[in-house]
């Protein structure tokens, strides 16, 4: 508001503003509330003048400084008190002021708030520093006892710590817009609450005959319950008014008490010093409380929302209590009604058979250990669908390291499974397309050789006996060419079925061109390899009687048993030799190379 004035006329507004205020504030307190050694009960004009130093502009400090001064003089004196007496406790309190001032901004560097219980604390500590500061400085310069120390002291001090907060946050509540921006209703239910206070105060302090000094308390911390600090700090400043008003003015429970004025003036400084003390932290802590309420209702609702969007629960069994919590999404991934009872057992017994089995294993070794765990198992929802869920989780272990929870999330991976599931079989599908010679479904070249590259790697390494033996059918050209291509083709198939149904179970064999094969014969020695290519050469010969609506065929066989040969060309090499052999030596027949 003062934004906008030049730093001259800015100076003269906080001045004015200062010396106004003071010395009307002084002088209704001297006249209204005036207790023993011309000191009032409470006195609002430190307040009022700290209140002012916290919101006004550093620049306009020293200006208002000499508007206080003035005010405290001049409303001294109206009040009896000599000029040198003025000026003692002007001196005083000026000094209490730059004080309580100084020790604010060490300890609460940013904006004073009444709403950080820290703040509220460092708020009293400065106050009642400085009033005792200014306390001795009265007492010194006036040459006065204790009494008047103590006096002092706890005017002054009730003076700031009831006046200063209710000005300090309406001043910022007008500058922020928060009271515009607050509902009628809520603006309703302050002018109640605290027309209330005034109206309880006026109540019990306007006559003697029931002591309810308890009500105006009731009505201070209904205000602090539903208005906050500004509710309690107001609130206070309203029965402050109000009871010293009427205390002053000789009517209440406190003014009808048999002693002395001094004593009464005190009671009424412990009384409301009781309240304040009670309702000024409680509001700011209640602040606080309702503060983490709504952020721990907004982090649990983007925790709702985090779960649904990535389709992943959390659980968390208490092991005390045995009993088991899921969130939303948990419920949604396992087929039930949110908020149905679920029990541990129940929890458990959703996996199917030897599922349970696994998971109720991993979960009591992650108890046992402490360690984190990791499942995915099957569960058969309500609805009898089965779903494919993954968890991971921790253990929850008391301070005696005694294990009280366990917490983990859960998330459908049917999706995936499935996924994983088909792209398997479709790789697989395609290496046995990639593997398998179509006419004969015998495995074809590549494949074939790169078994026979494996077999060679653990004869070589691990001394395995290992032979192979390379065939051809005889003369196949012919067959070709007399009986076409298409019997050509099946002469093949018969000869592999043949050749197939000779070999032992350990024997590989596979169509590495157009009619020649390749067996790959492990475990064997050279006696015995010989002995299996000679049983399939027989078996091809024999397969002509058996078989009379194809023509005829043979093969010749040359056979290499493994001799530390360093690759599988020189191996076949060998055999292939051996092969040539075998035909050369007129065919169908069996040859082993040298
Ligand atoms: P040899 O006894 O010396 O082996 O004489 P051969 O006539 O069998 O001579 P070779 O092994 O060189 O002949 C292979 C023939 O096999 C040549 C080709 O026309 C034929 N052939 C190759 N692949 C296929 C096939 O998939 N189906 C058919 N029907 N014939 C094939
Ligand atoms: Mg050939
Ligand atoms: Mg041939």
């Amino acid at each position: 508001m003062t934004r906008s004035l030049s730093p001259g006329v800015e100076t003269a507004f906080w001045s004015l503003l200062t010396a106004f205020g003071y010395f009307l504030l002084a002088a209704l307190a001297l006249y209204a509330t005036k207790g023993a050694d011309n000191i009032a009960a409470v006195w609002p004009p430190s307040g009022y003048f700290l209140a002012l130093l916290l919101l006004m502009p550093e620049r306009a400090r020293l200006g208002s400084f000499v508007g206080m001064a003035g005010a405290s003089i001049g409303a001294n004196m109206l009040g009896g008190t000599p000029p040198l007496g003025a000026a003692a406790f002007t001196l005083a309190n000026a000094s209490e002021a730059s004080v309580a001032l100084w020790l604010l901004r060490r300890r609460e560097p940013g904006e004073l708030s009444f709403m950080i219980p820290r703040a509220v604390g460092n708020f009293c500590i400065a106050t009642v520093s400085a009033s005792a500061l200014s306390a001795s400085i009265a007492t010194a310069l006036s040459g006065k006892g204790v009494d008047f120390f103590l006096s002092w002291l706890s005017t002054v001090a009730l003076g700031m710590l009831i006046v200063t907060p209710p000005i300090v946050m309406l001043a910022r509540l007008i500058g922020s817009k928060a009271l515009d921006n607050a509902s009628s209703r809520m603006k309703t239910e302050a002018v109640l609450i605290l027309t209330a206070a005034a109206a309880v105060t006026a109540t019990a302090f306007s006559q003697s005959h029931f002591p309810v000094t308890f009500l105006p308390c009731i009505a201070v911390v209904a205000a602090a319950y539903r208005l906050g600090p500004f509710g309690a700090a107001t609130g206070m400043l309203i029965v402050t008014i109000v009871a010293s008003l009427l205390t002053g003015q000789g009517s209440g429970p406190i003014a009808a008490i048999d002693d002395s004025q001094k004593v009464k003036v005190l009671f009424l400084q412990f009384y409301l010093l009781a309240m304040l003390f009670t309702t000024l932290p409680l509001a700011a802590l209640l602040v606080v409380q309702r503060r983490l309420a709504r952020r721990l209702e907004q982090s649990n609702r983007w925790l709702i929302q985090a779960e649904a969007a990535a389709l992943v629960g959390h659980w968390r069994v208490d092991l005390v209590r045995w009993t088991i919590q899921w969130s939303d999404q948990a419920y949604r991934i396992h087929g039930l009604e949110l908020g149905t009872p679920v029990n541990v057992e129940y929890s458990v017994e959703q996996y199917v058979d030897e599922d349970g089995v696994a998971v109720r294993k991993i979960l009591a070794e992650a108890v046992r250990t402490g360690e984190p765990f990791e499942y995915q198992g099957r569960i058969r929802r309500t609805d009898g669908e089965i779903r494919h869920v993954k968890s991971h989780g921790s253990i929850e272990m008391s301070r005696g390291g005694k294990a009280v929870g366990i917490f983990g999330t859960v998330q459908d991976v049917t999706e995936t499974v499935e996924n994983a599931r088909i792209l398997e079989a479709a790789r697989s599908a395609a290496e046995r397309v990639a593997n398998t010679d179509m006419l004969t479904g015998l495995p074809n070249r590549r494949h074939t050789l790169a078994f026979l590259e494996k077999a060679l790697v653990g004869a070589r390494e691990h001394g395995a006996p290992l032979a192979v033996a390379i065939f051809d059918i005889d003369h196949f050209k012919r067959i070709n060419d007399t009986h076409g291509h298409a019997v050509g083709d099946a002469v093949i198939r018969r000869v592999a079925q043949r050749a197939k149904a000779a070999l032992r179970e350990e024997d590989m064999l596979g169509r590495i061109g157009g009619e020649e094969f390749v067996c790959v014969l492990q475990r064997a020695s050279a006696q015995a390899a010989e002995i299996v290519a000679e049983r399939v050469r027989k078996a091809v010969e024999t397969g002509n009687t058996a078989d009379l609506d194809l023509p005829d065929a043979t093969v010749s066989i040359g056979l290499a048993v493994f001799n530390g040969e360093p690759d599988v060309e020189e191996l076949l090499h060998r055999a292939d030799q051996a092969l040539y052999a075998a035909k050369r030596d007129g065919r169908n027949r069996l040859r082993s190379a040298a």
